[in-house]
């Protein structure tokens, strides 16, 4: 076999075996993405939960705080009922006013913090369900993986190891050039050298469409076993035999 011939023959593996790796990595990813996401909802429930729970203490607080005015109100209200002195009843009066309007505004706090814990729940019910949302597709995720799996899994290793006895084939240098214009171009590593026109000697890269020297064509038509790649695109050039026929 010819230079030409082995490089088309490791193209076709190699293609094939990237396209059987992007499925399972792609489904892969997938997995990987749904477990992020479900991480991060789960934070965020976490954050929610601290969040409710500084809610509750405060409001506890603050009605505990409500409980002791409200004990010395109900002490200054005896103390009205008893009182003889006029002024002593008009200061005891005031110091029931001052308590009673104090008291009001505590239990307004305690009342927002109530409302805030209700607020914090009512998320954290929406966070849960999202959560057992993520978690149905992540399940599903993987068990799309375990049959991808399945099904590549063999074919792959056939691949794999079929592409490293046509890799085996190729000259080092020319395997270089190979490999890194199909690291470059997802597996597409070889472009057929086009003739637009034989007669005139217009030649063009038929992947990237770059006009190419006639020398290219020359040098390819007349040595199968170099590896001449696009000037442009750095794709390995190869003829069809129709190509090299009309060139003929
Ligand atoms: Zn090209």
């Amino acid at each position: 076999m010819t230079l030409i011939a082995d490089l088309v023959s490791l193209h076709q593996v190699d293609s094939q075996a990237r396209a059987l790796r992007t499925r399972l990595e792609s489904a892969s990813h997938f997995v990987e993405v749904q477990e992020r996401q479900r991480t991060q909802l789960r934070c965020r429930l976490e954050e929610l939960r601290s969040q409710s729970r500084q809610y509750q203490a405060t409001a506890a607080n603050h009605e505990a705080e409500s409980g002791s005015v409200k004990a010395r109100i109900e002490s200054l209200r005896t103390q009205l009922n008893t009182s003889t002195n006029p002024k002593q009843y008009a200061a005891v009066l005031n110091e029931l006013k001052l308590l009673q309007s104090k008291r009001d505004q505590i239990d307004e706090l305690t009342l927002s913090q109530l409302n805030k814990v209700e607020e914090v729940q009512a998320k954290f019910a929406e966070l849960e369900r999202q959560v057992l949302e993520r978690t149905k597709v992540r399940d599903g995720g993987q068990a799309e993986l375990e049959t991808c799996r399945g099904e590549v899994g063999l074919r792959l290793g056939e691949l794999e190891q079929e592409r490293s006895v046509a890799a085996a084939r190729v000259p080092q240098h020319d395997l270089e050039i190979f490999n890194s214009a199909a690291d470059r171009y997802d597996g597409e590593a070889m472009a057929e050298l086009v003739a637009v026109d034989a007669k005139r000697r217009e030649y063009v890269c038929g992947v990237c469409n770059m006009e190419l020297p006639p020398e290219k064509y020359a040098t390819l038509a007349s040595n199968p076993n170099v590896s001449v790649p696009c000037p442009s695109c750095h794709r390995i050039l190869f003829l069809s035999e129709v190509t090299t026929a009309v060139g003929r």
